[in-house]
């Protein structure tokens, strides 16, 4: 089972049930609020039953502190007091966390054997009194309404997620014992996602998309590290923003982002593997045959390894800067359409006229039928995706991608096509617990650390396996990765494990 993250965690147990061995296995130090180490800040020690009230007091304002942040909360007390566990549950109610109890109903023998093992042992009597109390804890976490309720002793592989919000668990009064919707729990099994993916291996092509330039004095050699490292990596492919201007999005005006058709010729010719195109480009940057000839070009120098991402344009202000004209958004559609069948006529065969061009005399001809991928998420775009593209690039959040399926798979039926879904994934990549933490510290801006933990699925390469995984149940044929802290090649391999879990399919 999986304890939702982040959560508050209360953890119930007498003393010697193992309630701060778990949590220290599992948790990072500042996540865990403990009566003992608490007496020990306040007190002499952590023995200091004189410090008590100080340590509670102290323990209260960081429990409450910490939830209204939104952050991981795991309390470590006997948690026994029914009236503090309804105190704490209705605060993280208040600030939307889910809330578990953590139940550690060890063998009151062998509960006894620690207990007198230890350097400091609780009084035996003391000890019979937690353990007497323990008998009516279950019927009266019940009672109280958790998310979630396990029973670590039984439940041994209760583990935390590591993907905030990734097991996020509805906050239905009572719904204790069912708190995962089954995607969500899945996402966050790891070991039994990664065992799966072992046994049966979905399929999903992994392309690095770079959106951030870092290259310090020496553009070229920086980009040909990356590219390097990506197919080290075993990425599919690799993708390059086609932006003017360094989007908000992603960093500062004044950071470098290379025009990305000139930039993938110089990686088309330091690579010989790796799929190359953009992600996307606005068809109000160039005139479409001009796209279609760069794009026959960079696929005649690659050999046949390229691909074509292309989108509305959205940006005013690069519009402004660079002199081109941002017409409304019908008109960028419709210009969307016109282009796709522009570039489609002057790929093709022969050179007839067709698609209101006089003839279509493109050479070179791409020497690899280029997949269309189409960006973008409106009723509209959709439905041009569904009649001439390949495939349609959407979002990676699980709950706006099963939205949006459902509405391209109307739009595919009505046109009568089958096209492939692509989505992009802006990750946040850690070694462990601690690293993903630091990462999203560095990274979070002035974003709540929890919120931003969530919107980037900040985890480990494993959970973002897991995760991948996911999307590629629900027919997701390739996801592009963008790293938002990207600065060298050492950050492009952290993710190929999530890479080599995954057999090799077609780009797009
Ligand atoms: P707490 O009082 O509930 O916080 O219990 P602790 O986590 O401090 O553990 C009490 C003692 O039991 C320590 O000496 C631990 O090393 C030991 N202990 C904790 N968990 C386990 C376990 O799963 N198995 C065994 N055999 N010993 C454990
Ligand atoms: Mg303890």
């Amino acid at each position: 089972m999986t304890v939702p993250d982040p959560a508050l965690v209360v953890l119930i147990g007498a003393s010697g049930s193992g309630k701060s061995t778990w949590a220290a296995a599992r948790y990072r130090e500042p996540e865990i609020v403990s009566s003992d180490a608490l007496r020990g800040v306040v007190g002499s020690g952590a023995h200091d039953l004189s410090a008590s009230a100080d340590a509670f007091a102290l323990l209260e304002q960081i429990v409450s502190a910490r939830i209204r942040r939104g952050l991981t909360t795991v309390v470590d007390t006997l948690g026994t007091d029914a009236e503090r566990r309804r105190s704490w549950l209705a605060q993280a109610r208040a600030a939307g966390l889910p809330a578990a109890a953590l139940i550690f109903d060890v063998d009151p023998v062998e509960c006894r054997r620690r207990n007198r093992d230890r350097d400091r042992p609780v009084p035996a009597t003391a000890l019979d009194a937690q353990l007497r109390r323990m008998r009516d804890v279950p019927a009266a976490l019940a009672a109280e309404g958790w998310d979630l309720v396990l029973d670590v002793a039984a439940d041994v592989q209760a583990e935390p997620a590591d993907t905030p919000g990734a097991a996020q668990t509805p906050h239905t009064p009572g719904a204790a014992q069912t708190p995962h919707t089954p995607g969500a729990a899945q996402a966050a099994d790891t070991p039994g996602t990664q065992a799966a993916q072992r046994d049966r291996p979905a399929r999903l092509g992994v392309v690095l998309q770079i959106s951030r330039f870092p290259w310090g004095d020496d553009p070229a050699g920086w980009l040909t590290s990356i590219a390097a490292a990506a197919a080290d990596a075993g990425f599919e492919g690799l993708a390059l923003m086609d932006h003017l201007i360094q989007i908000p999005q992603v960093g500062r005006a004044w950071e470098p982002i290379p025009e990305p058709l000139v930039t993938l010729g110089l990686i088309a010719g330091v690579t010989t593997r790796l799929r190359l195109g953009t992600l996307v480009t606005p068809v109000t940057f160039r005139a479409p045959g001009i796209v279609a000839k760069s794009l026959a070009t960079l696929d005649a120098l690659s050999g046949g390894r390229a691909f074509c991402g292309i989108g509305a344009g959205w940006w005013a202000r690069e519009h402004a800067a660079f002199g081109l004209p941002l017409p409304r958004a019908a008109e960028r559609l419709d210009q969307l359409e016109h282009a796709i069948e522009t570039i489609r006529a002057l790929w093709a065969p022969g050179t007839k006229p067709a698609a209101g061009l006089p003839e279509t005399t493109c050479y070179p001809r791409p020497v690899s039928q280029i997949p269309i991928i189409v960006g973008g998420s409106g009723a509209r775009t959709l439905r041009i995706a569904a009649r001439l593209a390949d495939a349609c690039n959407l979002p990676s959040d699980l709950e706006t991608l099963d939205h949006l399926l459902a509405g391209l798979r109307q739009q595919c039926a009505d046109a009568g096509r089958e096209i492939a879904v692509t989505v992009l994934d802006v990750p946040i990549v850690g070694r462990d617990r601690e690293h993903v933490a630091a990462l999203v510290e560095k990274l979070r801006g002035r974003t709540p650390a929890a919120a931003f933990a969530r919107r980037h699925h900040a985890g480990t390469a494993a959970e973002h396996l897991a995760r991948y995984r996911l999307l590629a149940e629900r027919g997701v044929s390739t996801v592009f990765v963008a790293l938002p802290d990207l600065a060298g090649p050492d950050d492009v391999l952290r993710l190929a494990p999530v890479v080599a879990g995954f057999a090799e399919t077609g780009c797009a």
